[in-house]
């Protein structure tokens, strides 16, 4: 499909995000390589030129359809997903359909329907924008799948894990804004607070590499330099290591199996010292428990989890509830969802399911 002879041409689903606009300054400064060839944007314009420009939001039926032209076209060569949370499932999986490379930075996709969307990816599989998740693959690269005993996810562990002294029921938006390492958008940033990012994370790399859940570890690592972890059944660890810089792992998805060269600025050895990991502690941020547990369950759950979680995080940060109760919102939900099929229509029934149900019980999930 992709030539060396030509740039690749990429689409670009939600350019307006943090992913969004570190993957155009990666597709301007690599004109040779990559090609802008389409994209959308929210309010704000990216004064991109482009052969599609589609302007507005997901769920609109015109700007749906005019993403599904745009991604469809056949001289588009690979589809570069942002879009925040669930809206982001129908897109992907019309690029996956219509047999395009997927670089996919929004994990909720599969989080909420993993297993049809690897299904629809199949041998050509996806390409992850998740830093941790790059790693991972970037670990995996020749080696064989009964070669790996475990994957090391690692987590800094966001603004509240190094201060147990705080009450997260008091802790304000601000604070759960004011992640130490990685600047992104809100809503990833308070995923980061309450560790349910490490949660999704989990689940995500169950399906990116077919690995089972009891297999895949969280691990704190403040410092953000070891970006994840690969255990081999032979007992070597194999890491991957740099700055934390998402044009890293933005590059290595879009041009894969080739490097690109000075993607990031190299590291310097010297800065790596004092490097520490601690294990998670799962009764302050219960968050990765309950998302093992919800993927272990199935039939619903992970999009309830997701689903649920979105709309918690949403009223924390319009004020409405306090930050610990998002994840009590995403407990209570799961423990009342009656449970549901694996359909896609399935998955959508119970994502509705799970946002009704957090707006309605706001009430009660603010109270301890
Ligand atoms: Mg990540």
């Amino acid at each position: 499909m992709t030539t060396a002879s030509r740039p690749i041409n990429v689409a670009v689903l939600g350019a307006t995000g943090s992913i969004g606009q570190q993957t155009l300054d990666v597709i301007d400064r690599n004109p040779s390589r990559l090609r802008l060839f389409g994209l959308t944007e929210g309010r704000r314009s990216t004064r991109r030129t482009a052969e599609h420009i589609v302007q507005g939001q997901a769920g609109d039926p015109d700007f749906d359809a005019r993403v599904e032209a745009m991604i469809t076209d056949p001289r588009c060569d690979l589809v570069v997903v942002a879009i925040p949370g669930a809206r982001a499932l129908a897109p992907t999986m019309s690029a996956l359909k219509a047999g395009k490379e997927v670089a996919l930075a929004t994990k909720e996709v599969l989080v909420m329907a993993g297993e049809l969307v690897m299904r629809a990816a199949g041998e050509r599989g996806i390409r992850t924008v998740d830093s941790e998740h790059s790693a991972i693959w970037q670990c995996l690269w020749g080696e064989k799948r009964e070669s790996v005993r475990r994957l090391i996810i690692t987590a800094s562990g966001g603004p509240f894990w190094a201060h147990p002294e705080l009450d997260l029921d008091q802790v304000t938006v601000e604070q759960a804004l004011n992640h130490p390492r990685w600047s992104m958008g809100p809503k990833i940033t308070v995923d980061s607070a309450t560790m349910m990012n490490k949660g999704l994370e989990v689940i995500e790399a169950h399906h990116l590499f077919g690995t089972p859940l009891d297999q895949i570890s969280v691990c704190i690592h403040p410092q953000s330099v070891v970006h994840s972890l690969v255990e081999f059944i032979d007992g070597s660890l194999k890491a991957q290591l740099g700055r934390p810089d998402m044009r890293l792992p933005i590059s290595v998805a879009l041009c894969y199996p080739d490097r690109l060269p000075g993607a990031v600025q190299p590291t310097p050895l010297e800065e790596l010292s004092g490097l520490e990991f601690h294990a998670l502690d799962e009764v302050r941020f219960p968050a990765v428990r309950l998302a093992r547990e919800a993927a272990r369950a199935g039939h619903g759950r992970p999009a309830v989890l997701n689903a649920a979680n979105e709309e918690a995080v949403t009223a924390f940060l319009a004020g409405e509830i306090p930050f610990s109760a998002i994840v009590r919102s995403v407990e209570r939900a799961l423990a009342a969802f009656p449970g549901g099929g694996d359909t896609m229509q399935d998955i959508l029934e119970a994502d509705r399911w799970a946002r009704e149900y957090v707006k309605d019980n706001s009430g009660k999930l603010r109270a301890k």
